[in-house]
Order: structure tokens, then C-alpha cells, then sequence
């Protein structure tokens, strides 16, 4: 279904098209071979999609999320794996750019900066084993030492890590005041004490390389600490920026995979001259309902952070679940688009050689990644019945977060 743009959006549709069309053409080989695209991230950096949520300030496209998740959509339809890879990169500089807008932190605009001029590239490891990744707590640790911590633990699922130059890593430091309290703190990837393990075999989302990462006596300073909460609670600046953004941008690569793998089936169905049946039609005509719905929902999530609503009129478990719902109606959507084509086009969806098997492994690490349907269920309920799962932190004083910024740059003078 063909949606009105403006002239920015085609424009970033365009260019994230351009990189689909050609990133399809090797997205099986990386998949067979489970390789990561390094080709792909040197196309995008040259063409400016690394930039994509960087501030026009600092030599970006500055995108909305609605922006960002028009963008990846049609980038997934070529390559979910690099899409979700690219994602990890792209929501956390729009999540900087959302903070430093409000608060001018020099810190987060060393980051912007450096975004702009392609020379950093972002990612994000918070998932650990035994650990709900649901950025309330870690088994890694950090440990006080002169200066800043010192910290060691295991992390899983570190997608970009082939190719990031810095990234947040979640830690439990249990302070001797303020008791256990969940960091997250800014890493550079040439740091001593990291050291990648090559071990991601998995069924779909092969080439993401999101292989795990033994972290040993790593050395971080006081002033790499990016997020500072109580662990076991729910926070604003974690809704705002990792759920609010990083869930919902999700929703919008499954997204991508539908639409993918629904231009294949019609492609195939017409080639077996089956687009006449009225039972393949009733099949299209369902898939697009699917399809929609899950942009709808997401549209929507975009549209309302945009315009800060939910943060000033629900509590912050109701906007976990709305970053839940932006991210599970696309995911669920698109499996259900998957059985759909099975049945609208027959073995050809079963076939090696076709993109669609790649599609549908792809399409099945959705409902897992965060929130999970079970996590977003629980969430769900517990809004109906009124029931508070945790304590939520206190409000953002966005207030005092500019004061504080300005009396950073005051002293940074
Ligand atoms: C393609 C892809 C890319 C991802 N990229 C990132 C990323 O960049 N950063 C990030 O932080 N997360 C990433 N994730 C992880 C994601 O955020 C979730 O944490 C993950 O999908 C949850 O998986 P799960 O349902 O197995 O969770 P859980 O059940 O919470 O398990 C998490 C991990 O711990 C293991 N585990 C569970 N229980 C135990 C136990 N008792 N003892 C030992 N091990 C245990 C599981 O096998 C799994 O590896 C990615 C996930 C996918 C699918």
C-alpha cells in the first residue's frame, strides 16, 4: 500500500532502497556462510545512511523515529540481518540526539560529532545469560577503583561488535550508599579486557555476527558513566530512549521482512498465473491488512513520542507496553504473513534457493528479541488489572538536566 511522503521521506526511502536492492544480492551468501557484511557498513557510511539520526548540526539527516523506521523497513526487505545490525548503530544516536536537544550535554555531543564524521559506530550490550533483558539489571559486575570502575562479567547477543567503536555495556555496581544500582557505561572497543567470542550458529539473523563478548578487568571512568539507576526499577531516560526507540525500530525490520517477502510471493504467484484464484487473492488481501496494521501501530508509537504525549499522560509501565505493542504488531504480523505466502505460493517457499526461507528464519528471531511476547504480555495484563510490576524511578527533570549540562560546559570553559 502505497503511503502519502513528503519529499524528505522519499528521498530517505530512496537511498535506503538503493542500499536494499544491492545488499539482497549478497544477503544469501552471508547467510549461508554466517559472514558478517563489512562491504555493507562501508557502503553505508559512504552514502550517509550511517548518519541517519545524527543531528543536521553535526552532518546528519537528523530522522525522526518515524523517519528511521521508513528507512529500515525498506532496507529489510533486502537484508533483515543487516538491517538489525545497522539498528543497533542507528536507534542509539537518535536516542543521544533526542537527549542532547533537551540538554545540550557536551559528552553526548562528542558522541554526535564523531557520528557525523564516520567515525564511530554505535552498539548496544545489555543481554546476558540468566538475565530478562529487560535493562533493569546485570550480572555483570563493576567494582570500584581510582577514578572510574573496574568490570568483569559475560555478555551475549553483541550484534555490530565485528564493527563497533564504542558501545554501552549494562553492569551492577553495588554502591556502598546507595546500594545495588544498574550502570550503563560508554566503552571504546580497542579498550584492554574485552574479547570477542565467534560463536553466533543460529537458525535466521545469521549475518548479524551477534556472537557474545567476555569483558575482564576492563577499566572504565567516573566519566563514561552514561545512566545511573536503582536496580530493579523502571526509569524514564531508559523509556525514552532504549524502549521508546530501540524496541519500536524493531517492529519496523519485521515490518521490512513482510513487505520482502510479500513482493516475492506476488512476483511468484504471478509467474505461476495464480493472481486470478480467489483464494490466493483473499490471501493477499489478508496479508496486507497484517502489514498495515503492524505500520499502523507503529506509526502511531512514533507520532505520540514525537509529540511527548505519552510521556506526560501514562506512567512509564503503560509506555513500556506501547513500545512493546510497536514492536510485537509488526513481529507477530509478519509470521503470520509467512504461513500466508506458504499457502499462497506453495514449494517454491520451501526452497533453498529462494530468498523466502531466508525471510522466514529471519522473521522468527522477532518474537524473542525485547520485549518478548511473553514480557509484553505480562506487561499488557498488568496494565488492565492496574498492577504496578516494579517501582518506577523518579521523574525526569528535564529542568535540571539542562542546568546540569550548562553547568558542564561552564566548567568545561
Ligand atoms: C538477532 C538478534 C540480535 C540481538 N542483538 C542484541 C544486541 O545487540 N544487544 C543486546 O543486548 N541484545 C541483543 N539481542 C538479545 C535480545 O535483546 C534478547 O536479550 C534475547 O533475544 C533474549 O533471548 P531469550 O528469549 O533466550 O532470553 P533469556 O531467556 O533471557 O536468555 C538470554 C540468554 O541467556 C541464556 N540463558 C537463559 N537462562 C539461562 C541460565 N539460567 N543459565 C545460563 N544461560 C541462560 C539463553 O540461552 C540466552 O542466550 C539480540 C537478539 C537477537 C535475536
Amino acid at each position: 500500500m502505497r503511503r502519502p511522503a513528503n519529499q524528505r521521506e522519499r528521498t530517505i526511502v530512496e537511498l535506503a532502497a538503493r542500499l536494499a536492492d544491492d545488499f539482497a544480492l549478497r544477503a544469501a551468501e552471508h547467510d549461508r556462510d554466517g559472514t558478517f557484511p563489512f562491504e555493507n557498513y562501508d557502503l553505508m557510511r559512504d552514502c550517509g545512511y550511517l548518519r541517519l539520526t545524527v543531528p543536521e548540526e553535526f552532518g546528519g539527516m537528523g530522522a525522526s523515529l518515524y523517519e528511521l523506521m521508513l528507512a529500515q523497513e525498506r532496507l529489510a526487505m533486502g537484508d533483515a540481518a543487516t538491517a538489525l545490525a545497522v539498528n543497533m548503530h542507528l536507534t542509539p544516536i537518535g536516542q543521544w540526539a533526542g537527549i542532547w536537544r533537551i540538554t545540550r550535554n557536551p559528552a553526548i555531543e562528542d558522541v554526535l560529532r564523531r557520528a557525523g564524521e564516520n567515525t564511530l559506530v554505535w552498539a548496544g550490550f545489555t543481554s546476558e545469560p540468566g538475565v530478562e533483558n529487560v535493562i533493569m539489571g546485570a550480572k555483570t559486575r563493576a567494582t570500584r577503583a581510582p577514578g572510574g570502575y573496574i568490570v568483569d562479567g559475560y555478555k551475549v547477543f553483541c550484534t555490530n561488535i565485528e564493527v563497533a567503536t564504542d558501545f554501552t555495556v549494562s553492569v551492577q555496581h553495588d554502591d556502598p550508599v546507595h546500594g545495588p544500582e544498574l550502570l550503563l557505561l560508554k566503552v571504546s572497543r580497542d579498550s584492554p579486557g574485552l574479547r570477542p567470542v565467534r560463536n553466533w550458529d543460529v537458525a535466521g539473523m545469521r549475518s548479524t555476527q551477534s556472537g557474545d563478548l567476555e569483558i575482564k578487568s576492563l577499566f572504565v571512568p567516573e566519566h563514561n558513566v552514561v545512566h545511573r539507576q536503582p536496580i530493579g526499577q523502571y526509569n524514564e531516560t531508559i523509556a525514552r530512549t532504549i524502549l521508546c526507540w530501540g524496541v519500536s525500530s524493531f517492529g519496523a525490520v519485521y515490518s521490512g521482512i513482510g513487505a520482502g517477502a510479500i513482493e516475492w510471493a506476488r512476483q511468484q504467484v504471478a509467474r505461476r498465473n495464480r493472481q486470478t484464484d480467489p483464494a490466493v487473492r483473499q490471501l493477499f488481501a489478508e496479508m496486507e491488512v497484517l502489514l498495515e496494521t503492524g505500520r499502523a501501530v507503529a506509526y502511531r508509537h512514533a507520532q505520540e513520542v514525537r509529540e511527548e504525549q505519552i510521556f506526560e499522560q501514562l506512567t512509564i509501565q503503560e509506555v513500556m507496553a506501547r513500545s512493546a505493542l510497536a514492536k510485537m504488531v509488526p513481529v507477530n504480523n509478519t509470521i503470520a504473513i509467512m504461513q500466508k505466502i506458504i499457502d499462497a505460493v506453495g514449494s517454491a517457499a520451501f526452497q533453498r534457493k529462494q530468498p523466502f526461507e531466508r525471510m522466514l528464519r529471519d522473521a522468527h528471531a522477532g518474537p524473542f528479541m525485547p520485549f518478548s511476547n511473553l514480557a509484553a504480555y505480562r506487561l499488557f495484563a498488568a496494565n488492565v488489572f492496574g498492577e504496578e510490576l516494579a517501582p518506577t524511578g523518579p521523574a525526569l527533570d528535564l529542568d535540571e538536566a539542562r542546568a546540569a549540562a550548562a553547568r558542564a560546559v561552564g566548567s568545561s570553559r
